[in-house]
């Protein structure tokens, strides 16, 4: 009888007195090479190192030329295969692990950029890997899938992210290969191949296409109906599959190109409007507006040409605008918003509650309408704080006239929580994620449908 080591990746746990006996004073010697495996207590013991990690377990060094390299660690090899096969295609080179300990060794080496977390491997849990992986100031996204409740999915990811961790959602088991390659997709860096050119070209070759998620209006006692959509853009690469607004939207705006992807986005947006009225749909799309754009005096006569040409009545286009991007130059920013509120745009102000608002600034612009960022939005079900923060929002917000939608609700808590608070729309992975054209359109049928 012994008590087993706690340290995660220690590769004696199993050996009587591990835990108790493991560094002693003075035996440090210098004669042996010390154990690289994580945390292990018996670093400085003989052969350590030698027998850690059997022979040929860490194969793949990171190698530069795939900007995308994920690890995957869990105990099911069938489970690793499959991850493997759905993260190389869409471009990551991947690595896998079934024990903690060639994890440890695998993660030295390889170098990953983004990882596949289990919660329990073996008698080693997540928080700990968690602990260990924030000690390496891990840079790398992190994805859990486990088959433990979802609130415990939740707490870890939460944990992940005060240890300063770049967690990204958490999947319950069994995964959906949808949801598994939308999550890896969100890690897809800009490979470094790709320049400002690449980007111009996909933007001249129309490579950009257009996913809309539906808002829904929560404002009915009974039934609820599809208020409206979003316009997110992402990049169909035919390198790399399909790349997520965040892998290039930061070097539009570094490159200026953000006017030209924009130009593209409101044509195809537009299109879409005009075709979805020929089949009956008349909802009003919402795009995303960079902070640059704001500071084009010509942009509301522009837009509104535009929309002229295809006979699309204004108020069927939203535009989203950071508070960030509404506080740079007020006065600008208030001459081009205003000059869109006369022409009966509607006006959003997104990601509210990230940015240093100056409230007196946002109730001077001519905004219709304030999104609460899903940063706010995903703490409610496990946050009094956020339920604070959240239900002073949607209070402040309907004082000032502005109607709300919470972004990223993903769970029924969030919804109920929402609900009671008056909160008008909302977006999120509860109800779908961003869908190609048609399948908006059969989302919002089935919808009616009841
Ligand atoms: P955003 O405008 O705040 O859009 C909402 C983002 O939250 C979208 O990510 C959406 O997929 C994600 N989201 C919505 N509900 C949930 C949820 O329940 N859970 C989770 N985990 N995520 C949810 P996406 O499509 O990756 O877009 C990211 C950002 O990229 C957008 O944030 C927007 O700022 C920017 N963006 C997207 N399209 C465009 C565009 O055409 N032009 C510009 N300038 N920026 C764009
Ligand atoms: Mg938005
Ligand atoms: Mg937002």
């Amino acid at each position: 009888m012994f008590a087993p080591c706690n340290v995660w990746d220690c590769d004696r746990r199993d050996t009587p007195n591990c835990a108790e006996d493991a560094v002693r004073e003075g035996v440090v010697s210098g004669e042996f090479a010390p154990c690289n495996v994580w945390d292990c207590d018996r670093r400085d013991t003989p052969n350590c190192a030698e027998d850690a990690v059997p022979e040929g377990v860490v194969s793949g060094e990171a190698n530069p030329a795939f900007p995308n390299r994920l690890l995957i660690l869990d105990d099911e090899p069938d489970i690793c295969s499959m991850f493997q096969k759905v993260a190389e295609e869409i471009g990551f080179q991947v690595q896998f692990c079934t024990q903690a300990y060639e994890f440890a060794q695998t993660y030295e080496i390889f170098q990953p950029t983004a990882i596949i977390l289990d919660l329990m491997i073996g008698e080693v849990d997540g928080v700990e890997l968690l602990r260990s992986l924030a000690q390496r100031q891990c840079a790398a996204d992190i994805l859990i899938i486990s088959g433990v409740d979802t609130r415990i999915l939740a707490t870890v990811r939460r944990l992940g992210m005060n240890h300063g961790l770049r967690m990204l959602a958490t999947l319950g088991k069994p995964v959906l290969v949808e949801d598994l390659r939308a999550a890896l997709r969100q890690s897809l860096h800009t490979p470094p191949t790709i320049t400002e050119r690449d980007l111009g070209d996909a933007i001249e070759l129309k490579q950009l296409i257009v996913h809309y998620q539906p808002k829904i209006d929560l404002r009915s006692s009974d039934v609820l109906t599809v208020d409206s959509c979003e316009a997110l853009v992402r990049w169909q690469h035919p390198q790399f599959g399909l790349l997520m607004p965040g892998t290039f939207i930061p070097l539009a705006e570094r490159t200026g190109l953000i006017s030209s992807l924009t130009d593209l986005v409101l044509d195809l947006v537009v299109d879409q409007i005009s075709c979805w009225r020929e089949e009956g749909l008349n909802l009003p799309v919402a795009v995303n507006l960079a902070p640059q754009l704001l500071s084009h005096l010509e942009f509301p006569n522009r837009l509104a040409r535009r929309l002229s040409r295809r006979k699309i009545d204004h108020s069927k286009l939203v535009l989203e605008i950071t508070e960030s991007a509404a506080m740079e130059d007020p006065v600008r920013t208030m001459d081009i918003l205003t000059r869109c509120r006369l022409k009966q745009f509607t006006l959003s102000v997104d990601d509210f509650g990230t940015g240093y608002s100056s409230l007196v600034e946002l109730y001077r612009m001519p905004f219709s309408e304030l999104k609460i960022d899903r940063s706010l939005v995903t703490e409610v079900d496990q946050h009094e704080d956020a339920k604070i923060i959240v239900r002073s929002i949607v209070d402040l917000a309907h004082n000032l006239g502005l109607t709300v939608c919470a972004e990223g609700a993903e769970g029924p808590e969030a919804l109920t929580f929402l609900r009671s608070v008056g909160c008008d729309k909302v977006q999120g992975y509860f109800f779908s994620k961003p869908l190609p054209p048609s399948g908006f359109a059969t989302f919002v049928e089935e919808w009616s449908k009841g």
